[in-house]
């Protein structure tokens, strides 16, 4: 059952399948490009946050979406909502980001230049799983063995301590066990996802 959902989601056109995901439609965007002219990384993305919108709306060229799915943009994108709060049509595009980084997951087509940004927000999200809050010696840690960068920004890490930014132990928190479940819980009800 599951991987006949996998194959009709394949075949599915990416716009309709973030629409259909999030509410959001990525096809009233008129390309006034008030939403790529206010994005604080726009100059470092691959496509501005109007051309990838642009690029779900000509769903009849699939490799158009394949360039959306496989851009660099949707790992860049801070999800700071400026672009929502210039868009006259209102369009979440935040949202589109974050369905995109869902699809190009599940579809391993992750940008090869993201490999940081996902080792970050795992290294992120482990720690905040294990110790109950961000315990950020854990997290440089996790993060260097992900990323390989082992002396990246090392020279940071005594001015750190001197100015009690880093700890060598993580904080106790109270319900440790309760965050525990709110993780898994989020787990299975993404498995359970289509
Ligand atoms: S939410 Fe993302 S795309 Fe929109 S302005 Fe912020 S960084 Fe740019
Ligand atoms: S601001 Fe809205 S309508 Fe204008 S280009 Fe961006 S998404 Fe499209």
């Amino acid at each position: 059952m599951r991987s006949d959902n996998h194959v009709q989601h394949a075949s599915q056109a990416l716009a309709d399948r973030v629409l259909e995901r999030t509410g959001v439609e990525a096809d009233r965007c008129y390309q006034c490009g008030k939403c790529s002219a206010g994005c604080p990384l726009a100059a470092e993305m691959d496509f501005p946050p109007s051309q990838i919108m642009h690029l779900l709306q000509l769903r009849e060229f699939p490799e158009f979406s394949e360039m959306a799915l496989r851009s660099h943009t949707i790992w860049l994108c801070l999800t700071c909502e400026i672009c929502y709060a210039r868009c006259p049509m209102e369009i979440d595009i935040p949202r589109i980001m974050d369905a995109l980084r869902h699809e190009a997951l599940a579809r391993n087509k992750v940008n090869p230049k993201a490999k940081d940004i996902l080792a970050f927000h795992r290294a992120f999200l482990d720690s905040v799983r294990t110790t109950g809050r961000l315990f950020e010696m854990g997290q440089i840690i996790d993060y260097k063995l992900r990323s390989r960068h082992f002396l990246q920004d090392m020279l940071q890490a005594p001015w750190m301590f001197l100015v009690g930014k880093l700890h060598l132990l993580p904080e106790r928190v109270r319900g440790r066990r309760l965050l525990g479940r709110i993780f898994a819980r989020t787990l299975k009800a993404k498995e359970k996802r289509p």
